[in-house]
């Protein structure tokens, strides 16, 4: 199937569960009654108030570039009356963010292989002028459900909504993504007012490795402004007892990707050349306690 715009959902395809709810939209199985393939169908409400046309073209426009093994597939655009259906590469294991709430938080093996699928993709999505603006956990999703398939570790980059193709010495400017997750360079406003580039990602996914190693945001306020200052300060530690049995290595890596200054942050080849990620931990360990007043996930 190509990523051509047609009608006739209803007549190729049959629903099948719900397999999440975004901001914007629904997301449920869908089966390919000739085939008998199932895909995940992203169903966008135009009649909704917070419909965008234009948000909806650039996710379908950037996600016809993007192949890769890490990042979620556009199969084909149904372009109908009051709702517009994107087939995609169908996720069964759920977010990364239902891993960590299951197991309180991560083995350092675990968030080593999702930190290495994520930032390989980063990597790619770079290559091709793409800042995806928007890493979170629940925009991570683990390929397969089943233990026995070689995908039921494989993570995939989701929700192209946010994404945007930068272009060299024109910097974006759009203050958007997630509060949490969301790089000083985008809140802070002298910075804004000078743009920012695709380095907003690796602060993210520094963030996102942070959260999968102990269960807490390392920035966290009860109100954004308060939030913003703090990501603007760079401000975080790791605490005990909770960080104390992970690697050096892996906070060396997160003290690299959170770094203030755009420009001094790692690139995504050089987390994918930190020892960190390619380094096999040995001694697992699963977190039996988190403090909940640093925002839990
Ligand atoms: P947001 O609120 O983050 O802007 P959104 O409205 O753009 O979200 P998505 O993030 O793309 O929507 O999808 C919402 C949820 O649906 C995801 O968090 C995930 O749980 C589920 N989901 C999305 N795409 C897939 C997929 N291809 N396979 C399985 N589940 C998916
Ligand atoms: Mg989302």
């Amino acid at each position: 199937m190509t990523a051509h715009w047609r009608i006739g959902f209803h007549k190729n395809f049959e629903f099948g569960k719900t397999l999440g709810r975004g901001t914007f939209a629904k997301v449920k199985v869908a089966r390919h009654k000739t085939t008998g393939t199932c895909f995940a169908v992203k169903i966008i409400d135009k009649q909704s108030a917070s419909f965008k046309r234009e948000s909806l073209k650039s996710e379908i426009v950037l996600m016809r570039q993007v192949i890769h093994p890490n990042c979620l597939r556009l199969h084909g655009v149904y372009d109908e009356k009051s709702k517009c259906f994107l087939i995609l590469d169908l996720a069964s294991g759920g977010t990364v963010l239902d891993r960590i709430i299951e197991n309180d938080c991560f083995k350092e093996n675990d968030a080593k292989k999702v930190s290495k699928d994520v930032l390989t993709a980063i990597e790619y999505l770079h290559s091709l002028g793409i800042s995806h603006r928007d890493l979170k956990p629940e925009n991570l999703l683990y390929a397969s459900n089943d233990p026995q398939s070689p995908d039921y570790t494989t993570v995939k980059v989701a929700d192209f909504g946010l994404s945007k193709i930068f272009v060299e010495k024109q910097p974006m400017r759009t203050v958007c993504g997630s509060p949490n997750y969301v790089a000083p360079e985008v809140v802070d406003p002298y910075c804004i007012s000078i743009g920012y580039g695709p380095e907003v990602d690796i602060w993210s996914m520094g963030i996102v490795i942070y959260v999968m190693l102990c269960g807490f945001l390392p920035f966290y306020a009860d109100s954004n402004a308060e939030l913003f200052r703090l990501i603007c300060a760079g401000d975080f530690s790791f605490p005990s007892p909770y960080w104390d049995g992970i690697s050096e290595s892996a906070k060396q890596l997160i003290r690299k990707m959170l770094v203030v200054n755009p420009k001094r942050r790692l690139s995504p080849s050089q987390c994918l050349a930190h020892s960190c990620v390619l380094a096999d931990q040995k001694a697992p360990h699963l977190r039996q306690h988190r403090p909940q007043a640093r925002g839990s996930t």
